[in-house]
């Protein structure tokens, strides 16, 4: 493990430190996680456990379902329009933002929570809650998590 390592910086001894919170966002999402397990020195300079840390939690995060909602159309590439899965209405312009949270644990490291808040569409039509595009958290979470380290001063 890393954490016998010294600061990077400055070359004191870096501790555990448990950082709460770690949010960032990047367009429709917001990420925010809670007992984010990192290494600080005694001048306060931070960095992550391992090297792969944030690699890890992107995978975590990006991974699977997270929010069990079905994912709407998108029709032109240019001039994109955003449709209902379910019945084919058009969606409005305005999702409403929501929160999905989730534990994630990686590798020997203590466990985090991570909340993801992004926008979910209602059709008007058929009522069918969704999110607009089915890449929609894994094109934004890279720059999201990169904003949430680089405002809570954590370097790699
Ligand atoms: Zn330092
Ligand atoms: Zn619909």
């Amino acid at each position: 493990m890393a954490e016998n390592s010294n600061c990077k910086q400055c070359d004191t001894p870096l501790r555990l430190k448990i950082i709460s919170p770690v949010a960032g966002e990047e367009g429709v999402l917001k990420v925010s996680i809670t007992d984010f397990p990192g290494l600080e020195c005694e001048r306060g300079h931070r960095q992550f456990i391992t090297r792969d840390f944030p690699m890890q939690l992107l995978e975590q995060v990006t991974s699977g379902d997270r929010t069990g909602l079905p994912v709407g159309k998108k029709q032109g590439l240019l001039f994109k329009k955003h449709h209902c899965g379910k019945c084919g209405e058009a969606l409005g312009a305005d999702g409403e933002p929501r929160p999905f949270a989730f534990d994630v644990k990686i590798a020997d490291a203590s466990q985090m929570r991570v909340e993801l808040t992004v926008a979910v569409f209602k059709c008007a039509s058929c009522g069918q809650e969704q999110l607009r595009e089915s890449d929609e958290i894994e094109g934004l979470a890279p720059a999201a998590l990169a904003h949430a380290f680089q405002a809570a001063g954590i370097k790699p």
